[in-house]
């Protein structure tokens, strides 16, 4: 049998590290990100940049193969804000809770409603290779905050396909299934088993 692959989480987000956990459960050989590290500054101004800045300082302190996401919340009608700066859209150290009356304040009596998430995943090697995929799922911004599970956006974010339930009146299974971070892991598990092919 071949060994799965073992990647170093770049995410100390409890609540991410839970999902990407479920997401490569039994596929991936998935390490913790080591305590002590210190933070790693996204200012790349791209999700893939950002990306690519956690899994890079991960790989070389670890020398190990480390996986990261960045993922950004894309509003039709604020021309794509919050996007690569949705986890500061209040501001620096903005909660999550602040965040979402941003953004319930900002679309009040908007018509257009429509967003998208999308996730970056990166894979950075201590060879200097690297993986990147992505996923995205299309939505509506609720007008008022539903359900009591998940983090961030989720109160707020109806996704299609999902009969009008918002994130967090999902169970994780069933976010996972639609959301964009479950597809970009879903194709990540696909260019993960095209390099172990193309290594054999
Ligand atoms: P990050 O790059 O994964 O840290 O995501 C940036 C910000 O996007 C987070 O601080 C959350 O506010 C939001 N976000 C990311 N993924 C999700 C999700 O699955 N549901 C709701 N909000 C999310």
């Amino acid at each position: 049998m071949t060994a799965l692959p073992r990647l170093v989480c770049a995410s100390a987000n409890p609540h991410k590290v839970a999902e990407i956990a479920l997401l490569l459960d039994a596929l991936v050989d998935l390490l913790p990100r080591p305590d002590g590290l210190p933070d790693v500054v996204e200012d790349a101004g791209t999700l893939e940049g950002n990306a690519r800045l956690k899994a890079a300082a991960i790989c070389s302190a670890t020398g190990l193969a480390a996986v990261s996401d960045d993922t950004g919340l894309f509003v039709t009608a604020l021309d794509g804000e919050p996007g690569v700066d949705t986890a500061y859209y209040a501001g620096p150290s903005a909660t999550y809770a602040q965040n979402r009356a941003k953004l319930l304040d900002a679309l009040r009596g908007v018509d257009d409603r429509s967003a998208y998430f999308r996730t970056v995943v990166m894979v950075a090697y201590p060879d200097g290779s690297e993986l990147v995929v992505d996923g995205t799922c299309n939505g509506a911004i609720a007008t008022e905050e539903r359900g009591e599970r998940g983090f961030g956006f989720d109160p707020l974010f109806i996704p299609d396909d999902g009969n009008g339930r918002t994130f967090s009146e999902m169970s994780e299974v069933e976010k996972n299934a639609l959301s964009h971070r479950g597809r970009a892991f879903a194709a990540l598990v696909m260019a993960l088993r095209d390099r172990a092919l193309a290594e054999h």
